[in-house]
Formats: structure tokens, C-alpha cells, sequence
């Protein structure tokens, strides 16, 4: 194999084509990104970088390393079309040949059908975090659409530079489809002694010139408003050339789509949960990296490699960092322990651990979720003292 392209230079992509270098693969990389940047990290971009907009401390690598490794870097450029017979991708006059095609497009905001939703914001990318820093120059009444982690991260930046924030959401809770029900309230309580109101159970019905309007009829006046309502992953490149799609593009264990000269990774991707075997997608930096050293290693050693790596997520609102490892059902039970650890459990196993600046406690749930199954049983045993399993 000589050729390998990678659609999408952002952490995944360019995660990719770091580990086949390192891998040892001798062959051409071309990365292809559709913004105009050298590839960045995004979670600055709803925290410090909303504070010092130092766009520099974003770049993941300098121009100087993608000539160095001889990466054929191509920023600007939106692939729109891939011809799986010939191996091509194209991109208006351009076309791109490939030995082994990797997709790691991303995903954009979902824009739910709220009428006025185009006088909202977004932050997705370095281009909405610098619009958003120009509304926030002046002292600023803003609406947050969803009470999420990218929603929370802004509402808590935003109150500490002094600007009145609001946030509604839909659930009946903060963070719901990924922390218990005790993470959300004690979040619920910290925003809310920050000052920021926030609304539950009560989504956006529309946004007007003055602000939105909620479910039941309450209007907040705002001058900044933003959608943090989720995702929708990049699919239409390989739903176009008639790959599996299903909220993503389907990858199997080995993060293969159906052709076997094309895979998946990242955000876009939906992929077999290596513990329960059901079909998962991740948005998280950890599960594009992974995905990324995964499939370098097969393509390099041409060995296949379950994908098998423990998830793991964080979130910075305010002085608090909330970790989770391992990945929990929202119906899964929860425990939680003297030093405010949740430890969440599928029927009698740990599926995952839930803390607040306490990452001695991640690091070995982490591990601990790495290992063997581990019961509730176990942790009962040793007073739930992960460092003792
Ligand atoms: P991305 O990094 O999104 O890159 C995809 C790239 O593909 C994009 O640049 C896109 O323009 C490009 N692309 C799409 N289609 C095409 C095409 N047809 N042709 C060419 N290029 C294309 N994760 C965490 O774990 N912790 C956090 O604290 C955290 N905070 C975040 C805060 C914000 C504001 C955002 C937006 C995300 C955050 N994330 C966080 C999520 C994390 O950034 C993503 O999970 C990660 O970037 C996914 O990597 P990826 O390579 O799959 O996609």
C-alpha cells in the first residue's frame, strides 16, 4: 500500500497520520481538511481560548512538521465526492488517488427545528469561537441552547467574564445522556450559585430579535445566543458513495466501513461498544486518538486489531474538571462514594466512574475498567477503594 488520503485534518485525522509516521509507513499521506487552518484542538474553544483568544495555543502541530514527515497537508479543501472503483476522491476539478482511504470527518451542530434558530451561534470550529468572542467584548446578555458539556462550558466562561447567562434545556437535567443524575445536580447547583439561570425540562421554542422564547412561554431577553443542542455526525461523503450510514458511517471492530479500502474514525464514526457489542459513535478526543493509533497500526502491520480502548471523557466548568471513564447507560445505577466519586453500574458491573477534580480516581478507574469485569461485589469488598482491586 503507498497511497493512503485522510478526508478530515482535524484531531482525528491528523492523529492518523501522526501514527503512521511513527508507525513507520513510508508511503504518501495526503490529509485533507475542509477549514483553512493548520488542524487545532476544539476543546479550548469553549474554554481557555474564549478567555484569551490565543489561537496559537490551538495549533496541534506547525507547518514545519507536516514537511518534515512529508504529509501532504491540503487545508481549504472540501472533498466532495468519492469514486470507490477507480480509488479517488475529488474535490471540484481535483481528484486524489488512494490506496486506503480513511474518513474522519467530524460533526456539526444538529439545528433542530426552532424557528429564528439563524440569529443563534455556534461553536464548532475556531471560526465560531472568534465570532463569539466578538459578541462578548462588550458586557452581554446570553441564552445557551442546552444544558450539555459545550452549553456549560460557555455559560461558565461566560459568567466569569461578567456577562448574564441563561441556559434552557430540554431535559429534565444538566448533562443527562452522560452523567447520573447526582453529577447533573451538583453541577445544577454550582452554575447556579455562579449566577447563571438555568431552565430544566423547558426547551427553546424559537429566537427572535430580542432573545428566545421558551416551552412554556418565558421570554429571555439576550443579546447573544447559543445552539448547543448536539451533533449530527459527517456522513453524506459516504452515504454518497453508498457505504453503510446509520448515525454515522457503520465501521466494524477493526474501524472498516463495508468497502475494505475505506475506514472510519472519530466523531463520524459508529462502531461496535467493545464491551457490550452494540453500535456506538463517541465524541471525544480520546475515541478519535484510539481510533487513530488503531488504524494506523493495521494498516502498517497489516494485522487486525480489535478496537478494545476504555472511553473516557472530560469536561472544565469553572474550577471544576468532571472525568468520566468508562461509558454508562443513563438508567445505569450510581453509588456514591464518601469523597464524592460516582461509580455507576450495569446490573452488578462497574460501567463506569464519574468524579470532580479527582484524577487519582479516573487514572485507576480507568485501569480498573481496562482489566477483567468488576462487580459491584468487588467493590463492595474493599469499601469501593479502586486502588485495592
Ligand atoms: P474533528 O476534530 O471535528 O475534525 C473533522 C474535520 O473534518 C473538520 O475540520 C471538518 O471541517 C473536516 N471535514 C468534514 N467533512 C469534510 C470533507 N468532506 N472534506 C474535507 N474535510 C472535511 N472532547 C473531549 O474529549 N473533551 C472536551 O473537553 C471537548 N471539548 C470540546 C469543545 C468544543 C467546543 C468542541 C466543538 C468539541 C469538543 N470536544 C471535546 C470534542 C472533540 O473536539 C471531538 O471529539 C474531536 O475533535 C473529534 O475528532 P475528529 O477528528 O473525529 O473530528
Amino acid at each position: 500500500m503507498d497511497r493512503i488520503v485522510i478526508v478530515g485534518a482535524g484531531q482525528g485525522g491528523l492523529q492518523l497520520a501522526i501514527s503512521l509516521r511513527s508507525e513507520g509507513f513510508g508511503g504518501s499521506i495526503v490529509l485533507i481538511g475542509a477549514e483553512e487552518y493548520l488542524p487545532y484542538q476544539r476543546p479550548p474553544l469553549s474554554k481557555a481560548y474564549l478567555k484569551d483568544g490565543d489561537a496559537r495555543k490551538l495549533q496541534l502541530r506547525p507547518a514545519t512538521f507536516f514537511e518534515r514527515k512529508e504529509i501532504t497537508l491540503l487545508t481549504g479543501i472540501h472533498v466532495e465526492r468519492i469514486d470507490r472503483a477507480n480509488r479517488v476522491v475529488w474535490a471540484g476539478e481535483q481528484s486524489i488517488a488512494y490506496d486506503h482511504l480513511i474518513l474522519a470527518t467530524g460533526t456539526r451542530n444538529l439545528r433542530p427545528p426552532i424557528p429564528g434558530l439563524h440569529n443563534a451561534l455556534d461553536l464548532r470550529t475556531l471560526t465560531d469561537a472568534e465570532a463569539l468572542r466578538e459578541a462578548l467584548v462588550i458586557p452581554c446578555r446570553c441564552a445557551v441552547i442546552g444544558g450539555g458539556f459545550i452549553g456549560l462550558e460557555f455559560a461558565a466562561v461566560a459568567r466569569s467574564l461578567g456577562h448574564e447567562v441563561c441556559v434552557a434545556e430540554a431535559a429534565p437535567r444538566l448533562m443527562s445522556r452522560a452523567v447520573s443524575a447526582e453529577m447533573s445536580g451538583r453541577f445544577l447547583t454550582k452554575h447556579r450559585g455562579a449566577g447563571t439561570i438555568v431552565h430544566l425540562d423547558n426547551p427553546v421554542g424559537s429566537v427572535t430579535d430580542e432573545g428566545v422564547v421558551l416551552a412554556d412561554g418565558s421570554e429571555i431577553t439576550s443579546d447573544v445566543v447559543l445552539l448547543a443542542a448536539g451533533v449530527v455526525p459527517n456522513t453524506e461523503l459516504a452515504a454518497a458513495a453508498g457505504l453503510r450510514v446509520d448515525n454515522g458511517v457503520v465501521v466494524n471492530e477493526y474501524l472498516l466501513t463495508t468497502d475494505d479500502s475505506i475506514s472510519a474514525m472519530g466523531d463520524c464514526a459508529v462502531f461496535p461498544n467493545p464491551v457490550t457489542g452494540l453500535p456506538i459513535r463517541l465524541e471525544s478526543i480520546q475515541a478519535a486518538t484510539d481510533h487513530a493509533k488503531t488504524i494506523a497500526s493495521r494498516l502498517v502491520t497489516n494485522i487486525n486489531t480489535a478496537y478494545a480502548a476504555v472511553p473516557w471523557f472530560w469536561s472544565d466548568q469553572s474550577d471544576w474538571k468532571l472525568q468520566i471513564a468508562g461509558l454508562a447507560a443513563p438508567e445505569d445505577d450510581s453509588v456514591v462514594r464518601d469523597d464524592g466519586a460516582v461509580m455507576r453500574f450495569s446490573g452488578s458491573t462497574l460501567s463506569a466512574v464519574e468524579t470532580i477534580n479527582n484524577a487519582r480516581t479516573h487514572l485507576l478507574a480507568r485501569k480498573a475498567l481496562a482489566g477483567a469485569q468488576v462487580t459491584r461485589e468487588d467493590l463492595v469488598a474493599v469499601n469501593f477503594d479502586l486502588a485495592a482491586l
